[in-house]
């Protein structure tokens, strides 16, 4: 019998271990694969560098795995995907299953231009989007059933990488360049093992950005040079509140990629119809000073400086400049979500846009629009010695602890500006727009 080839296209996925979509293809190829990832020229370009210098040393990682095997491509997967198939004469094509909507659309296309079968094993998630329902047999709404549920259904435990693969060589361009820190199945393997030793902490230290103390495995789950599988079931091993706490996180991550893989639209546009007519203004050079990390609101400045300089911002911060960009500043949402996916290492559309969507008020299970973050009273609750802000401003080094919060009071700060707006007065002005669209 002429050998088969199977054609291994990566995508999120970038890893050997607990991948069922490459097990899939070892079994079909009867141990011969072609792994490869296309270049999606539209995809890179949205990318921003953060992203694609990670994703380029992610890359040479996983082909380092593969003995220098993975064949890279660039074009449109539409057309690259089916000559590639052709040209090696695969037998299947095999898959993650994307969820997002450019994903779920261009897959559809390329299965309809293969001659062979386009198979998708598993998701970058525990549980696939679209999984799981309530009793109605209706999507949930609102994150805590959902959770529950979440917790309810289970998932398989994780599959070892497979043994004896013959990666099978074709034409590939060079690698794309790329030297980020700590990208790769290996590096986030070792750097979640390192974490799990004190994830049980995670409930104290998790909401102080000076701590800097979360895990940073968004990264690494965004290109699934680790899937969230492994992780549980690490977790599951720990018993310990913080552990829980921590798979509750990587429930909202779950949540999100529901929320998006059921409404498309929810990338850019309200869940909740009534904001469709909420009034915001244009982006201009307060917009400019927020992504400049130049509003003379420290949190806030700190955040996005932190942003600009390691492509990362902690958590509680991102609600805070988010907050402060659409109710301080009025803008809409969209503007903040796309600076973030343009400048974020873990931009991912589904985490992203639906928690822009929470702290604007208008997802689903979001944040009431009336409670409006303070951005100082925000600093001096979890930053409370001033550390984080320091740390991003310079101008704020020679203020002492929580001083260097309100540098107004202290008699200014050389270089640093006076804040952009009144927080008062915003807040006010946010709260009549939001009366007006309520009625
Ligand atoms: P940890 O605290 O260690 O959390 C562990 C994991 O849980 C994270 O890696 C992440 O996968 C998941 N997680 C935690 N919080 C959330 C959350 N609120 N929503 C979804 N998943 C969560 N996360 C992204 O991965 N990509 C984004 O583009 C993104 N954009 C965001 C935009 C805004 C406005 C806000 C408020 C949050 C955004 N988040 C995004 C969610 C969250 O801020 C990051 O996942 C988290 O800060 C990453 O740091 P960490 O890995 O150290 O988190």
């Amino acid at each position: 019998m002429p050998d088969v080839t199977a054609l291994m296209w990566f995508r999120r996925d970038l890893r050997l271990s607990d991948n069922p979509a490459l097990l899939d293809a070892v079994q079909a190829g009867d141990g011969r694969v072609l792994g490869v990832f296309v270049v999606d020229p539209l995809l890179w370009k949205r990318s921003g560098d953060p992203r694609r210098e990670h994703l380029a040393t992610s890359l040479r990682a996983l082909s380092k795995a593969m003995g220098g095997r993975l064949v890279v491509r660039s074009g449109d997967p539409v057309t690259v995907i089916p000559q590639l198939a052709e040209e090696i004469g695969a037998v299947s094509v095999h898959i993650s299953a994307d969820y997002a909507p450019y994903g779920q659309g261009r897959d559809q296309e390329v299965e309809a231009s293969l001659n062979c079968p386009l198979v998708a094993t598993g998701s970058p998630y525990a549980i696939a989007p679209g999984r799981i329902f309530n009793q109605q047999d209706r999507p949930y709404q609102v994150f805590t059933p959902y959770f529950r549920a979440w917790l309810e259904h289970g998932w398989r435990q994780p599959v070892d990488a497979p043994q004896n693969v013959q990666w099978v060589k074709a034409d590939s361009e060079d690698l794309p360049k790329g030297e980020a820190e700590g990208a790769g199945e290996e590096a986030a393997r070792k750097h979640w093992q390192t974490y799990l030793e004190d994830v049980g902490e995670y409930d104290d230290v998790r909401d102080r950005p000076d701590l800097d103390r979360t895990s940073r495995m968004s990264v690494p789950l965004k290109w699934g040079e680790i899937h969230p599988r492994t992780m549980l079931a690490d977790l599951a091993r720990q018993r310990s509140g913080g552990a829980e706490s921590y798979r509750r996180e990587l429930a909202w991550r779950e949540f999100c990629a529901d929320l998006l893989a059921r409404n498309p639209e929810a990338a850019w546009k309200p869940l909740r119809s009534e904001f469709e007519r909420m009034a915001y203004d244009e982006p201009g050079d307060q917009f400019v000073a927020w992504q400049q990390g130049r509003t003379g609101f420290p949190l806030v400045d700190a955040g996005m400086r932190q942003l600009a300089a390691e492509g990362f911002m902690h958590n509680r911060v991102r609600m805070v400049v988010a907050s402060f960009l659409v109710k301080d500043l009025h803008v809409h949402w969209k503007y903040g979500a796309r600076w973030f996916m343009q400048s974020l290492r873990d931009g991912d559309l589904a985490s992203n846009s639906l928690n822009w969507q929470w702290v604007a008020g208008c997802g689903a299970d979001a944040s009431p629009y009336f409670r409006i973050f303070n951005p100082i009273g925000q600093g001096l609750k979890f930053d409370p010695a001033g550390d984080y802000v320091r740390r991003w401003i310079p101008e704020l080094r020679d203020l002492p602890g929580k001083a260097a919060h309100e540098p107004w009071k202290h008699g200014g700060a050389d270089g640093y500006p006076e804040p952009i707006v009144d927080h008062a007065e915003a807040r006010r002005e946010a709260l009549r727009r939001y009366d007006a669209i309520k009625a």
